[in-house]
């Protein structure tokens, strides 16, 4: 990454609201120790479709060329050369948290990877999987969420699979109270943890390793992920409580490292399907008034959200489109769009498919729409 770009992304994250970064120095707690309620989700206008436009420090999310999770091709993602070294202490109880987005253990240890120490800060669960290994995903994942001394972050993610004969123990402890905790901003403690299982694990299986980003809000570059070849067990009770709490919290899997970040190439892949749906109503693709828009429930979208601009469908598609109420004006906008469509007019078509979804879109227009994509995202 560009040096200055990487100088940006962190002088953004004093302004995140994230549990992967929770409790370390990039995210410090509250003096007053309440436990943070994340203002992102993962539904809706909160979810990661929409994380870039709750907050211009979320740019990342939709900009960045390295973006987390990933699926892990293991023909692609190496391995880590040599097995770090874990240093988890048992501990009688722990804090246990529902920071909305996820729930979270507060705890310590170290983590020492080819000489460079790494102290363990919270760990928390995404259900299903965020990684996928091979295509495959899991049922559960749990973030360690470590940091050196320089700042440095590192996630050791453990992936879990459903067991009928065996489980993962520290997970039957964790989640000992999860009953207190299922209202967000609330906290219990935990029963008495024994990592040692868990140790083991990282520490006698091949682990794949990869600069990525966090997985929630900023979505900030240069962490490193640590993730064993193989799963951990839980059984199904456990799963299921956990599942039950946290709900579901799992961002879309990420375009392949250092290729182009997939919400802009969805993004651009829209608006030219926008465009040609113009042309089949109006014959020349042209622009008009955004469709309906719907309030979201108050309190429930920040106000510097903005909503794009939208080129009418045909009317038998015209469903409202749901965005907040600090809309910019359209104009400006339908205006570039309506040039866009005009100076594509002939170009060859290019097929797009993005997430199942395909589309027959001008090629020429993709410069225009990915200048209408920076207006507004
Ligand atoms: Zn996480």
């Amino acid at each position: 990454m560009h040096s200055s770009h990487r100088l940006l992304l962190l002088s953004l994250l004093p302004l995140a609201l994230s549990s992967c970064i929770d409790n370390t120095r990039l995210k410090p707690r509250a003096a007053t120790g309440a436990v943070p309620i994340s203002t992102f989700g993962y539904t809706g206008l909160l979810g990661p479709l929409n994380w870039a436009g709750l907050s211009p420090a979320n740019s990342a999310c939709s900009t960045s060329l390295t973006q987390s999770p990933i699926n892990i091709d293991p023909s692609i993602i190496s391995l880590l050369p040599s097995a770090p070294v874990l240093d988890f202490p048992s501990v009688a109880a722990a804090e246990f948290e529902n920071l909305g987005s996820t729930i979270e253990v507060i705890t310590n240890g170290t983590t020492t990877i080819d000489g460079t120490t790494f102290n363990l800060k919270q760990f928390h669960f995404h259900a299903p999987s965020e990684h996928r290994i091979n295509e495959e995903f899991f049922p559960l994942e749990v973030h360690m969420v470590h940091e050196s001394a320089t700042g440095e972050l590192a996630v050791v993610a453990l992936m879990f699979q459903l067991s009928s004969t065996e489980t993962t123990e520290l997970l039957t402890k964790v989640t000992e109270n999860i009953d207190k905790i299922q209202t967000p901003g609330t906290r219990t403690e935990t029963g008495a943890l024994d990592f040692g299982a868990v140790v083991e694990h990282v520490q006698t299986t091949p682990l794949f390793t990869y600069k990525g980003s966090l997985t929630t809000p900023p979505c900030a570059e240069g962490l490193t992920f640590i993730i064993p070849q193989a799963p951990l067990p839980v059984n199904v009770e456990t799963f299921n409580k956990i599942k039950s709490t946290v709900k579901f919290n799992s961002r879309y899997t990420q375009n392949d490292l250092g290729k182009a970040n997939i919400l802009d190439v969805g993004c651009t892949a829209a608006a030219g399907a926008k465009i040609e749906a113009g042309k089949a109503v109006g014959g020349n693709g042209t622009a008009v008034a955004p469709a309906p828009v719907t309030q979201p429930a108050a309190g429930k979208q920040p106000s510097h959200s903005v909503a794009p601009p939208v080129v009418a469908p045909p009317a038998a598609s015209a469903a409202p489109v749901e965005a907040p109420a600090s809309a910019l004006p359209v104009p400006k906008a339908s205006s570039a769009v309506k040039e866009e469509a005009a100076t594509g007019a002939g170009a060859q078509p290019v097929h797009h498919c993005i997430m199942g979804a395909c589309h027959t879109v001008p090629a020429a227009p993709a410069r225009r729409a990915r200048r209408w994509f920076q207006l507004y995202v």
